[in-house]
């Protein structure tokens, strides 16, 4: 059997090792799924909600130790791993709240001896392939949802995240979760890809677009539902009016939470000329503040590279790429000190849209600053991009930012804000960064089917 080994990145050391699932263990968790499904499908949604309001208080309990796991297995600062749960449940909680009403049956006609009703059916079994980045904040936004329409889900996490991906069915079954309901595939993406292989109804991917291209392409003969959040190159437009050091301290974080690992964080930012000096210096300034190290001290805000030396050639490479094109390296632009794979913070300025840099995804702690002459400008350069996730303008000029959102082709577009997901909101990516949509009622309703029942009485 093939084996996982489970590294922690800030170390180096071995967590431990997990048996990988293959063709055989995956058909015969699918058929499991399927059975376990149409019973759970016939249970009432109250009794559904039951049981995962179970598994909230369980996770509540134990949210030190599952912080803990996080931050080893990922090399996540423990206090963002905190706030990472924090956020799984004010997500939980929305989509708890919205299922009654977003899931009842809508009587959309009605005439003597005739009804039309809109019924919301489960897909049966979906296979949910997550990333690491944020397994409990990209899960949620899956499974619960998931589970809540009526689902099965067979749940690959990265293997990266396996422990948590593990902690996350343990929980489940604590809670009561009929068996074989919330099952997990334990690989690397062999394994996910024969996953796809199996008897499943649907397909929700959390990855990069390179992986994400490959999934739609595969699953395309299947004509079932297949989901995709992918990668993002998500831009900010800092405008001439700002107050500089308030906006530069919001776009560090929005570029370094998380080791700058988030799917939307600011990975280019664009400033009038008329501030660029003054912005650049500014930002340098607070990420030179940053305190980076051991995961698990409270106090650290850059941990590990998660995906280790991989991540830092890229880094690299990147680095190497804008320097030979005439880049200026402000701070970091190297390995940091540790047992571990540590990634000094790095801002360069002077960049330009030829640079590796301002076109592929970093997914790392760097950001190049480039100025621009007016906000054609900015606009012509956010849309110069593969990738359509996020977007963003600052400006006390409410008008003005919505002039420039308006001709961005991005999944949310934010005014003075960034690095920012709500429960509320549909999360989407255009172009590059994904197809189809989580979160908010509509993210709910991506779960089921929608049947449409005629009822006429007889006579
Ligand atoms: P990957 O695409 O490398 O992997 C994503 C998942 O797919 C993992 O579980 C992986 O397994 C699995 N996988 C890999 N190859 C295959 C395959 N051929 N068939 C089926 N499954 C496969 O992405 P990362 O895990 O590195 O995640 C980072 C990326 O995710 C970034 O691009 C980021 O922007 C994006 N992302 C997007 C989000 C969004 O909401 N739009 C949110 C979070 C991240 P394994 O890891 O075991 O190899």
């Amino acid at each position: 059997m093939t084996q996982l080994t489970i590294v922690n990145p800030a170390t180096g050391q071995t967590l431990t090792t997990l048996d990988c699932d293959n063709a055989d263990s995956l058909a015969f968790k699918a058929a499991a799924a399927r059975r376990a499904q149409a019973g759970w499908a016939a249970t009432p949604l109250s009794e559904r909600q039951a049981v995962l309001q179970r598994f909230r208080a369980l996770l509540l309990e134990r949210k030190p130790e599952l912080a803990r796991l996080l931050s080893q297995e990922v090399g996540k600062p423990i206090a963002q791993a905190h706030q990472e749960l924090k956020g799984f449940l004010g997500r939980f909680d929305f989509l708890m709240q919205r299922a009654e009403p977003v899931l009842a049956d809508q009587l959309v006609y009605e005439e003597a001896g005739l009804q039309e009703i809109i019924r919301q059916e489960p897909l049966g079994v979906i296979a949910n392939i997550s990333a690491w980045n944020y397994p409990w904040l990209v899960g949620c936004n899956v499974f619960v949802p998931a589970l809540l329409a009526g689902n099965a889900v067979l749940y690959k996490p990265s293997e990266l995240a396996s422990l948590t991906g593990l902690a996350m069915v343990e929980l489940f079954q604590l809670a009561g979760l009929p068996a074989d309901l919330f099952v997990s595939v334990i690989g690397a993406g062999d394994v996910g890809q024969a996953l796809l292989e199996q008897d499943i109804d649907g397909v929700f991917f959390t990855g990069s677009w390179a992986t994400g291209q490959r999934i739609a392409a595969a699953m395309a003969e299947r004509l079932i539902p297949v989901q995709l959040e992918l990668g993002g190159k998500d831009p900010v437009y800092v405008c001439e009016d700002v107050d500089i050091a308030a906006t530069a301290a919001a776009l560090a974080d929005g570029a370094f939470y998380n080791n700058g690992q988030s799917c939307c964080a600011v990975e280019r930012i664009y400033v009038h000329h008329s501030i660029y000096d003054a912005f650049v210096q500014a930002l340098v300034g607070v990420v030179q503040g940053f305190k980076q190290g051991d995961p698990l001290d409270p106090e650290t805000y850059l941990g590990a590279l998660t995906r280790g030396e991989a991540q830092s050639a890229l880094l690299q490479a990147q680095i190497k790429d804008a320097l030979a094109q005439g880049a200026r390296l402000e701070c970091g632009g190297h390995q940091a000190d540790g047992p571990g794979h540590f990634f000094a913070p790095t801002v360069l300025s002077q960049v330009k849209h030829s640079m590796r840099l301002m076109r592929e995804e970093s997914f790392g702690p760097i950001i190049g600053v480039q100025a621009v002459a007016d906000d054609a400008e900015a606009v012509q350069l956010m849309n110069d991009t593969e990738y359509g996730l996020t977007a963003a303008v600052y400006t006390p000029d409410q008008q003005r930012a919505e002039v420039l959102l308006r001709q961005l082709n991005t999944g949310s577009a934010y005014w003075n804000c960034c690095d920012r997901i709500s429960p509320r909101l549909p999360w989407s990516g255009r172009q590059h960064s994904g197809l189809g949509l989580t979160l908010s009622d509509v993210g709910l309703l991506a779960f089921a089917q929608p049947r449409a029942w005629h009822l006429k009485s007889a006579g």
